[in-house]
């Protein structure tokens, strides 16, 4: 491809919509535009970066016996009804009428119509294994597109659904998929970790996200420092130490102190002079609408809503406003406390029941209540493991030390069961003649946020650093001077050599000075840069330079080929 044919508009600032790195660099390398919030187009340059993770996913899906189909973006209703999730699914459904009223949505996901499309064709357990894929645009009107390709609307997904006889089979193809996964984001040349991940309201069965790390990354993960382990914090379980299961004896008896105006953890801390370990925070959330439940967290400790949520068994939980704060505790913000709440549902964090003598809102405007003990006091309530697992927190399986990294979430996958076969009535018969239900898997990657997670982990301060396998041309050949007939000869050769050798190479016959010609290559970041210039001059000489490290060597111009060769293949094992 020659250079000033391509249609690659770059910029040389910072665009100020953009927040984070990676959004940056793509606006700036020309590689999308936005239309409106959380719409994309792909420019020539991203889409050849897109292709290339497609490519390496389709050939891992293919390779796991995976089957690439393709269905349609706009859905009925009647499908979602089914699988009960027309209601459920909230805001993120584009629910829309066509011309005779009838209802529709636009594709978030596919498992309704995947489940649809196989009832009507799996009939015996000779139909499976079955594991069907789609490469798809997704629209999901999320609250808070950002990050570019990050968090779209309008999305890339691959979203691959498998299809077994039995949990025992569902694991075998599972355990393929994962290793599926691991092989792609490997092959696109990013530092991941696949997480233990939250099953949501389905419950009980397993699921994986892959998740890339990066400061930027939205998820936060628990990772051991000494075994393997690594879950999302929204699921990571805290183990209570043998040593803190024992309550102590309490030593002091409760009374109630004057606190004006001191109303978060820290002023009431500092007032007393005690540390946040000390107090106990009182939270009133109100579950799936208005059921009030008060939840106790030691004041240095942070709710786990994901964790909460399972434990009460809701799929909605918020945050009570300060009116209903007031309502249900009969104090202000700030001071509610476990105290005469006779009629709500208390749930305290599991590290609570061993806590002796300790702090908490009296229930009244400018009052807490000190030197407070369960059973004398107040009534004990509920405990749960409903916090967020910290870095003091043991590992859950090796009790070795906890790390807290961030990551992205590109990919996810999911141990469905028999949730959609069941409610949509996809069965099979068994060897036995038995109508059974389908035991469904379902895996998604998205497309689009991989390319942007790739860059967020691959740049520097000049631009991309692209990982060598989803870079969109692996040389650019920059002659320094267009108007050099030597130069360009040699120029257009090397161009032509490596195109036939299949190698992507981009010749940037622009005439701009040399200058600009680097800085644009290396925001675009492509891995190899042939410079052709003053060099070939004097010793018919070219040089190479890598991307990644910065290091330059200078090749005879009959050696480059080889060169670049060789260094294609160790950055491609
Ligand atoms: P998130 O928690 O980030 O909203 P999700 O858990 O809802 O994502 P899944 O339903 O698991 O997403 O979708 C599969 C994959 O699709 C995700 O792992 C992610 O890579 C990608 N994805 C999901 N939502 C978006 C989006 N709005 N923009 C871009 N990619 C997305
Ligand atoms: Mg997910």
């Amino acid at each position: 491809m020659r250079y000033s044919r391509l249609f690659l508009p770059t910029l040389k600032e910072n665009p100020a919509e953009a927040e984070v790195v990676s959004h940056k660099l793509m606006l700036r390398a020309g590689m999308i535009r936005k239309l409106a919030s959380g719409l994309y187009s792909y420019l020539p340059l991203g889409l050849r970066i897109l292709r290339k993770v497609e490519k390496i996913i389709r050939e891992e899906m293919n390779r796991v016996g995976a089957q690439e189909l393709l269905m349609p973006m706009v859905q009925p209703a009647e499908l979602w009804r089914e699988s009960d999730r027309w209601e459920r699914y909230g805001k993120e459904l584009l629910r829309f009428k066509d011309r005779h009223h009838r209802e529709f949505c636009l594709g978030p996901t596919h498992e309704e119509v995947i489940t649809d499309l196989v009832r009507g064709e799996i009939r015996s357990y000779r139909d499976m294994p079955l594991n069907l894929y789609q490469i798809k645009t997704k629209f999901r009107d999320e609250i808070r597109p950002r990050f570019g390709l990050m968090r779209g609307r309008e999305f890339i997904m691959k979203d691959a659904y498998s299809f077994d006889c039995d949990y025992e089979a569902l694991d075998t193809t599972y355990g393929k998929m994962h290793k599926a996964y691991s092989r792609i984001f490997e092959r696109c040349g990013l530092d991941f970790r696949p997480v233990e991940a939250d099953t949501g309201s389905i419950g009980g069965e397993a699921s994986h996200e892959f998740m890339v790390l990066a400061e930027t990354g939205e998820d936060l993960i628990a990772c051991c420092t000494e075994c393997n382990y690594a879950a999302n914090v929204e699921l990571a379980p805290v183990r209570v130490l043998a040593d803190k299961v024992e309550p102590l004896e309490p030593g002091w008896d409760m009374e109630k102190v004057n606190t004006p105006g001191k109303r978060s953890i820290e002023e009431v801390s500092i007032f007393l002079g005690i540390g946040p370990d000390t107090l106990v925070k009182t939270l009133i959330l109100l579950a799936d609408g208005d059921e009030p439940v008060a939840v106790l967290i030691r004041g240095d400790h942070e709710l786990n809503e994901v964790k909460l949520k399972r434990f009460l068994g809701v799929e909605e939980l918020v945050f009570a406003d300060d009116e209903a704060v007031r309502l249900i505790t009969g104090a202000p913000p700030g001071f509610a406390g476990p105290v005469g709440l006779d009629s709500v549902r208390i749930v305290a964090d599991q590290c609570l029941e061993t806590m002796t003598d300790f702090v908490i809102g009296a229930n009244e405007a400018d009052a807490h209540c000190v030197g407070v003990n369960w059973g004398r006091d107040l009534p004990r309530p509920e405990f749960a493991d409903i916090r967020v697992i910290s870095p003091e927190d043991p590992c859950p399986v090796c009790g070795g030390g906890i790390e807290l990294r961030r990551g992205i979430e590109v990919g996810h996958i999911f141990k469905l069961g028999i949730k959609y076969s069941e409610a949509m009535g996809a069965s099979f018969l068994d060897a036995r003649g038995r109508k059974r239900p389908i035991v469904m898997g379902c895996y998604g990657i998205g497309v689009g946020r991989t390319v942007a997670a790739a860059i967020e982990q691959n740049h520097d301060e000049n631009g991309i650093v692209f990982p060598v396998p989803v870079a969109p041309f692996q040389v650019i050949i920059s002659p320094v001077n267009v108007k050099d007939s030597d130069i360009m000869e040699a120029a257009e050769k090397l161009y032509g050599q490596l195109a036939e050798l299949g190698i992507e190479v981009l010749l940037d016959d622009r005439r701009e000075r040399p200058g600009v010609k680097f800085k644009d290559a290396d925001l675009i970041g492509i891995p190899f840069r042939i410079t052709v210039g003053r060099r070939l001059k004097e010793k018919n000489e070219v040089e190479i330079k890598t991307r990644k490290t910065g290091d330059s060597i200078v090749v005879s111009r009959d050696k480059a080929l080889e060169s670049i060769r060789e260094m294609l293949s160790s950055a491609c094992p």
